[in-house]
């Protein structure tokens, strides 16, 4: 039987230094590189099998595209989003917040698939954001929520991308 292929595009958006380059490496090859360099959008394309189907992702890791006014392109260029804000900085979880609101104001309901990631949570004792109002805030959205450390481990990264695609795929099956 031949296997059915689809597209999948992620977009990665947060505040500078909340770790999304760190969180998307993570996933794709489960190492982590302390630094990266963050000038510029970076695009990894990426195959992943599961429940049967294979999916060709395209993963977009912005850079400021708040201060270069590129943000609206990437929400329309996406299907899925993770929002990343640092639990170790409350001005990410407010930039998560303020991105959440714009792409539920941009896009359709039910249109895109979107996850908030609260990055950082090996850094407990510099610890800003507690875990319950990452939740809260994801209830308030609809999206899912997952706290990570890109640091410590691949596992969170793993199971939130895994998510994110699960539920891509669903809304492009409708
Ligand atoms: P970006 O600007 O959002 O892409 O952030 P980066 O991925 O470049 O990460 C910014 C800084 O935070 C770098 O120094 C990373 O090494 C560090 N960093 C990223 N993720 C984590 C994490 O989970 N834990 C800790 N302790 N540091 C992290
Ligand atoms: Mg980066």
């Amino acid at each position: 039987m031949k296997m059915t292929v689809n597209r999948i595009r992620v977009v990665v958006l947060g505040s500078p230094r909340s770790g999304k380059s760190a969180v998307v490496v993570r996933y794709l090859t489960k190492r982590y590189i302390g630094e990266y360099s963050s000038t510029g959008d970076f695009l990894y394309q990426h195959r992943v099998a599961f429940d049967g189907a294979v999916s060709e992702v395209e993963i977009l890791d912005t850079s400021n595209c708040a201060i270069r006014g590129c943000l609206l392109d990437h929400v329309r260029w996406g299907e899925a989003f993770a929002v990343v804000y640092s639990v170790c900085e409350r001005r990410s979880f407010l930039a998560a917040a303020e991105l959440l609101a714009l792409l539920e104001r941009t896009r359709l309901p039910g249109c895109a698939a979107v996850t908030l990631l609260g990055n950082k949570r090996d850094l407990e004792h510099a610890r800003e954001v507690h875990a319950e109002e990452g939740q809260e805030l994801s209830l308030r959205f609809g999206c899912q929520f997952y706290e990570v450390s890109a640091a410590e481990s691949s596992a969170g990264a793993a199971l939130a991308f895994h998510a994110l695609l699960r539920e891509a795929r669903s809304l492009a099956l409708l």
